[in-house]
């Protein structure tokens, strides 16, 4: 095991993340490919009395304390995603990106319950809960975690499922983190023949009707159905289509999903439903919704692929009625200069609303948007730009917060978050007195998922 100390050969590697905002800065570094390996690297830590630290890919970094003094695991275990058909579940090593799962579940005509990048981690999204487009038809992604193998701070290998150590199971499942270090999880994949994916984007002179529209629909929309509405200030670059880039534009991305292909036509006219009402207000610059294999759900966020400098907030609405649609505008609407790249809104509701008894700690989410709004932070006055603006759209936006949050949506760890109950904490945090009595991974626990100790 090679430890990377500040200023070595492969500290840089060993530390970088993708949001470039909030550098991983750690006293020491190891990229783990072996239990022993980790184990190694748990009584280096332990001999320096340092706290360990956890990424896959540092998509969340912003989301972590600053790590002073601590050690920063990477583990990357070496082999495939495999999949087991017959039960439709996959393992899959920690370290695995969401796009890797997709293909190895795409031969079987199967699906995983991925958000909409394929560069983020498996193991930190299933951790903190995953939102995807399928969602409101599949629930809370955590919610079709089958096992978890980890190595507690002890150097313990343990396996925790619905028949092995019940109370760890539930409580890694969305619990806020500290229980140990993932090594691989079993997913249960699903059927999926097709979808209708993609995303649309009008001028963002159109942006209240449309905005209105969605709402409306919203209400009842089938459950087969999850999506997305975002304003766009999107900048000046050769890789972005030069019609989105003449001014603020909205876009409505998602998925609609067909398990079998007798179900293909029942989803298209869900899409449908949705796209003719919105396309009747305008006609969109550009639209790529179109009815495809289930891997294209990937692409539909358009998200970016390499790192980014970007710094936002979220907030977990509990509904959104018309006032609420003027004040969205009125703050990130086109007329109102935000400094945002985006700022939109996931569509909740359906399965996501509804808890799990089988679940973990975080199996159901409390209302019916998770509202993001980010902006590129590339100076000193770029980032009071969009800090400042955090703040006018949470004070704006404060009559619909719903006071929860959704954990893998959460932007920074400064802000306030809040996603399980008293009675959760208390539990979650017995388990972690167990599994960790030391504390040696405190520092990794989502701030809100543990009685205060910081
Ligand atoms: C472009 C982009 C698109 C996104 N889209 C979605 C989306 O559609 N839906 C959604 O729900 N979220 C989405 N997210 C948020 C994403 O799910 C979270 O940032 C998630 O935490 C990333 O996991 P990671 O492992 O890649 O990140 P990391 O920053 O590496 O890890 C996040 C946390 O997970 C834990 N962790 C990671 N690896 C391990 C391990 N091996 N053992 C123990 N703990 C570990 C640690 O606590 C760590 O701090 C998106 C983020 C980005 C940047």
């Amino acid at each position: 095991m090679a430890v990377r100390l500040p200023g070595q050969p492969g500290y840089d590697e060993a530390t970088a993340v993708f949001n470039l905002t909030a550098p991983a800065e750690p006293a020491a570094a190891v990229v783990a490919s072996t239990v022993e390996e980790i184990r190694a690297a748990l009584e280096y830590a332990r001999s320096f009395r340092m706290g360990v630290r956890v990424h896959t890919t540092g998509h969340a970094s912003p989301t972590q304390r600053p790590m002073d003094g601590s050690l920063l695991l990477k583990v990357r275990p070496p082999g495939p995603v495999e999949v087991d058909a017959s039960r439709r579940v996959a393992r899959i090593p920690a370290g695995t990106l969401w796009g890797a799962v997709a293909e190895a579940a795409a031969p079987f005509g199967l699906a995983a319950p991925h958000g909409s990048s394929g560069t983020v981690g498996v193991v930190g999204y299933l951790l903190r809960g995953g939102m995807s487009y399928y969602g409101r038809q599949l629930g809370v992604a955590t919610n079709l975690v089958r096992a978890v193998e980890l190595v507690t701070a002890d150097g313990s290998l343990v396996r925790a499922s619905a028949t092995e150590n019940q109370e760890l199971f539930w409580a890694v499942r969305g619990g806020g983190g500290g229980f140990g270090i993932v090594v691989a999880l079993e997913v249960e994949l699903f059927p999926a023949a097709k979808v209708i994916t993609g995303s649309a984007f009008w001028a963002g002179s159109h942006a209240a009707r449309l905005l209105d529209e969605w709402l409306r629909w919203s209400v009842d929309a089938p459950w087969e159905a999850t999506t997305s509405l975002q304003i766009m200030n999107l900048p000046d670059l050769p890789e972005i289509p030069e019609v989105l880039r003449s001014g603020p534009v909205l876009s409505v991305d998602g998925a609609v999903l067909a398990v079998t292909e007798d179900g293909v036509a029942t989803a298209q006219a869900q899409a449908d439903e949705l796209l003719g009402r919105l396309r009747s207000v305008a006609e969109p610059v550009m639209d790529s919704w179109a009815l495809t294999k289930p891997s294209a759900v990937l692409e539909a966020h358009m998200d970016p692929e390499d790192p980014v400098p970007i710094a936002g907030d979220h907030l977990l609405l509990r509904d959104l009625d018309s006032a609420g649609a003027a004040e969205f505008l009125r703050v990130v609407g086109p007329e109102s200069g935000s400094p945002f790249i985006s700022a939109g809104m996931r569509q909740l509701g359906g399965a996501y609303s509804v808890a799990d008894p089988a679940g973990g700690a975080l199996s159901s989410f409390a209302g019916r948007f998770a509202y993001s709004g980010a902006g590129l932070v590339v100076d000193a006055s770029s980032r009071d730009a969009v800090e400042g603006h955090c703040a006018v759209v949470r004070s704006a936006l404060s009559p619909w917060d719903s006071g929860w949050t959704v954990p893998s949506f959460v932007e920074n760890w400064q802000q306030p978050q809040r996603h399980l109950s008293e009675a959760a904490i208390a539990r979650v945090d017995a388990v972690r007195a167990v599994v960790d009595p030391d504390g040696v991974f405190a520092g990794d626990v989502s701030p809100g998922a543990t009685a205060p100790i910081f």
